[in-house]
């Protein structure tokens, strides 16, 4: 973990959220490590994936995304907003998602960012393999995320369900897709329920995390 890239899509600078990616930045910089982030919000990065990610298009008639995902990443067509991302993160060995959990999934920002950067061609498909055989398979990968509802609302017999299935479209349709290790995810629940000591103990909780995850076992 030399390399780090941290995509973060929380609206607010001083949220708990927040707090835990900067706690990351301080972590992997004090280890020695690079660090880049994409704030998504600060950026004011564009989630929606259309025409306008490609300087061309090899067919104005009829748009296909995929097919000029591919285009584009064979003939270096990619706009310079998505090149950036493609290029922060073939960069990095190790990507991690820090959002807040919106609607059993990651925020619409976040999403986009998926759509626009693991394209087709770039990422897989033409070609290149999925999951074992996929093209990112020396990237280790993990998500970092807070929780509106309590931790006994996702746990076994919790009315939300568990957390493993609600986060298999990141761990497993996203981050091992494209062949990435995948790490078990950081998850604080509730931080806005708890009293300020608690939240104090939640970032302790998450140091002892990021100093034992490179080592632990993989979920894919
Ligand atoms: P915040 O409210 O920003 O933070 C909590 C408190 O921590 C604040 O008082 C803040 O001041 C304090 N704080 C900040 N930094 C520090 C620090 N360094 N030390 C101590 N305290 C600090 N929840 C679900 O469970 N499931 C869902 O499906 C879901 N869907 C949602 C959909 C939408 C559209 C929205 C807006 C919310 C949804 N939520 C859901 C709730 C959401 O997940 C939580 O509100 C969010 O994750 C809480 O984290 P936060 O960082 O935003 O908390």
């Amino acid at each position: 973990m030399k390399k780090v890239l941290i995509i973060h899509a929380h609206p607010e600078k001083k949220s708990f959220c927040s707090a835990l990616k900067d706690q990351a930045v301080a972590h992997f910089q004090t280890a020695g490590a690079e660090v880049k982030v994409s704030d998504l919000y600060n950026m004011g990065f564009n989630p929606v994936g259309d025409k306008h990610d490609f300087l061309e298009l090899s067919n104005p008639d009829f748009f296909k995304y995929q097919a000029e995902q591919t285009n584009a990443f064979q003939k270096d067509l990619f706009t310079p907003e998505v090149k950036a991302e493609m290029e922060k993160f073939l960069w990095c060995d190790t990507l991690i998602f820090t959002f807040p959990l919106w609607w059993f999934g990651v925020p619409a920002i976040m999403k986009g960012w998926v759509d626009r950067v693991f394209a087709m061609g770039f990422s897989y498909g033409a070609g290149k393999g999925v999951y074992d055989s996929g093209t990112f398979k020396d990237k280790i990968s993990f998500a970092v995320l807070t929780t509106g509802g309590p931790e006994i609302a996702y746990g076994p017999n919790g009315k939300n369900g568990n957390l493993e299935t609600i986060l298999y479209p990141v761990h497993h349709g996203m981050f091992y897709f494209v062949g990435m290790q995948t790490k078990n995810p950081f998850i604080s629940f509730s931080p806005a329920r708890l009293a300020d000591e608690e939240r104090k103990s939640e970032l302790t909780r998450f140091t002892e995390y990021l100093n034992q995850v490179k080592n632990s076992a993989n979920l894919f």
